[in-house]
């Protein structure tokens, strides 16, 4: 099933959300899973997938009733029920009504995905404002700890937590300078994470996409002409195509995997 939003990318690229073919085999049967940034792009894909292999679905987003809507539709497809939670995740009080809530429903829940991040169109250090650099570390770091802090007391033995990092925490980026240092400071979060949770027997993982056509590339990138094309493989990936990673590293075959770091980016050979 892939969607067809007003917003894709380029015609001929739609964001594909789930193979046609993803057959799904139970793997999160009677799981329950938050995703933060679930209803759009890699989000909504690992939110379809999850649904695919029997989890439900806490969806938290931030602005688009009609995104969220559509997610909802499609988890609900797959025979599970969703949550959805409207608001900005760096901001104190949302994260404690997206707990009680959680808590109200659920009581406790099994996978904690990291995923919501924002970035601005790409700038020279010269013109990149104070207001910038605070928000952009804001929403896909400094909450990130804190969510992930206050999520733990409803989390039990066994439990995943996985988080969004980017190809960019290893690369860098030209010019999205402070995006790609919060990417470098959750890559680290998830080590340090790990590390402090093990004997808890709760495992913290992360996904570190390369491009991948979804909406956020859309606002964010002037030219997408050459989206994608300096790495192995010569092209772009699909959410569809990140999405497996993340059941992976939620469900019982990671097992055995803690503090490491799935890098889904079409290889990152630059040359030399
Ligand atoms: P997207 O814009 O489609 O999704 C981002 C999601 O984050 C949206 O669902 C939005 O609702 C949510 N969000 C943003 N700010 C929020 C806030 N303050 N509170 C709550 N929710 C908020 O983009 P995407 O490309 O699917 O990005 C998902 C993650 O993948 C991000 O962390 C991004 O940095 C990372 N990533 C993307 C790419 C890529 O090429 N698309 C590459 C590497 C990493």
């Amino acid at each position: 099933t892939s969607n067809s939003k007003s917003k894709v990318p380029q015609e001929g690229l739609f964001p594909e959300i789930i193979r046609e073919n993803y057959k799904g085999s139970s793997k999160l049967q009677f799981k329950k899973a938050v995703i933060t940034g679930g209803d759009s792009g890699i989000g909504q894909a690992v939110a379809v997938h999850f649904a695919r292999e029997g989890a439900d679905v806490a969806v938290i987003y931030k602005e688009s009733d009609d995104d969220a809507a559509e997610t909802k539709k499609l988890i609900e497809k797959e025979g599970r029920s969703c949550i959805l939670l409207k608001g900005d995740i760096s901001k104190k009080d949302f994260q404690a009504e997206c707990l009680d809530i959680l808590k109200k429903y659920w009581n406790s829940f099994h996978i904690l995905v990291n995923n919501a991040g924002i970035q601005f169109p790409k700038n020279e250090i010269s013109s990149i404002s104070d207001e910038q650099i605070k928000e952009t570390f804001e929403v896909n770091i400094i909450s990130m700890i804190s969510f992930t802090r206050d999520c733990l007391e409803f989390m039990n033995k066994g439990s995943k937590i996985i988080c969004t990092t980017s190809v960019t925490a290893y690369r860098g980026s030209d010019h999205l300078i402070d995006y790609s240092a919060t990417k470098g400071a959750i890559a680290t979060f998830i080590r340090s994470l790990a590390v402090n949770i093990a004997e808890k027997g709760i495992q913290v993982n992360g996904v570190a996409p390369g491009p991948v056509w979804t909406p956020l590339v859309k606002e964010t990138f002037d030219d997408l002409s050459t989206f994608g094309k300096d790495n192995p493989m010569k092209r772009a990936g699909q959410p569809s195509e990140v999405a497996p990673a993340y059941v992976f590293l939620a469900s019982e075959d990671s097992s055995f995997i803690t503090g490491e770091i799935i890098h889904v980016n079409g290889g990152d050979f630059v040359g030399g």
